[in-house]
């Protein structure tokens, strides 16, 4: 099956500890790399997870607060110095360019590589980036300052084949290239074998939803109901609700509320107050409401679909 999972670079919301760095995450579809957020030691866990920061093309930023970008300049110098050639492009609110500006003449540009700015939609759901094998949409969330969300989805797939069936009719290779397509195959004698009794469907593409910084908001459903893996914020426990809304943040609680309403198949829930040196608390909390709920931890690779 292609690949298509998600690793953790950071967990923890605000402030770095020695467990928990801030917010970044990459998802890996077919060996392409999109890194999502760029908290501060982004590049560090990079290396640390052996992950190749020179295949890293596109990046998506959910907001401007620092806990998400200050990783940023420090990857683009590394990039710079490492040679990185072609693009990079960086899906943010506009003022993200702005403030890069001034940090980017401390970095040696080269000819050969480019920062491409993408400007995010603060207001309406819009696409962003589709090629044969993802589609990637973002969608404002609802924080302190303008926060979209993001979902990553595959593309659906080519029909499989039936390997016997095509044995046994010994069908050559351009034919299962248009069988794959949903032609019907034609034998010597202008029989019709019909696409179906060659082919099994494709599996049900996949998708990934990232859902941080946010207080609860029912208003993303329709873009994200049916997602496989959801990563929504969890900065807090349920008896701190109201400091959640004050500071534009969610609980564990309303994570789950959200994955339950959107029909999401897990739950992966992070962005965690640094007041949580244990966050098992949370995750008995959303799972109450949700029980494929998991606690991400820095370093780990979930795969966006379970394969059982
Ligand atoms: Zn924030």
């Amino acid at each position: 099956m292609i690949t298509f999972n998600v690793t953790i670079l950071g967990s923890s919301s605000a402030i770095p500890t020695p467990a928990r760095f801030t917010t970044s995450q990459v998802v890996n579809l077919n060996e392409r790399l999109y890194m999502v957020d760029c908290g501060e030691a982004a590049q560090i866990q990079l290396r640390r997870f052996g992950i190749k920061f020179g295949r890293i093309n596109h990046i998506f930023i959910s907001h401007l607060h620092g806990d998400h970008i200050f990783g940023l300049p420090g990857l683009i110098s590394s990039l710079t110095m490492g040679g990185k050639k072609g693009e990079l492009n960086i899906y943010a609110h506009a003022e993200l360019r702005s403030l890069m500006s001034g940090l980017m003449n401390l970095i040696n540009d080269s000819e050969d590589f480019k920062l491409i700015y993408h400007t995010l939609n603060k207001r309406r759901h819009s696409f962003l980036l589709e090629d044969e094998k993802i589609r990637v949409e973002s969608f404002p969330l609802k924080h302190r300052i303008p926060c979209n969300g993001f979902i990553f989805r595959e593309q659906p797939q080519e029909l499989h084949l039936r390997g016997n069936k095509i044995e046994e009719l010994n069908i050559s290779i351009s034919d299962r290239l248009a069988i794959k397509k949903g032609m019907d195959y034609i034998l010597p004698d202008g029989t019709v074998i019909p696409n179906k009794d060659l082919t099994l469907p494709p599996l049900k593409p996949r998708s990934f939803a990232y859902c941080t910084d946010t207080a609860i908001h029912e208003k993303i459903i329709p873009y994200i109901e049916g997602v496989d893996l959801l990563y929504h914020e969890a900065t807090f426990g349920d008896n701190l609700k109201d400091l959640a809304k004050l500071t534009g943040h969610s609980t564990a609680r309303q994570a789950a509320i959200l994955a339950s309403k959107a029909n999401a198949g897990k739950l992966i829930i992070g962005h965690f107050s640094t007041r949580y040196k244990d966050v098992s608390e949370l995750v008995n909390e959303a799972r109450e409401v949700f029980p494929n709920t998991h606690a991400i931890n820095d370093g780990e690779k979930i795969d966006v679909r379970d394969s059982h």
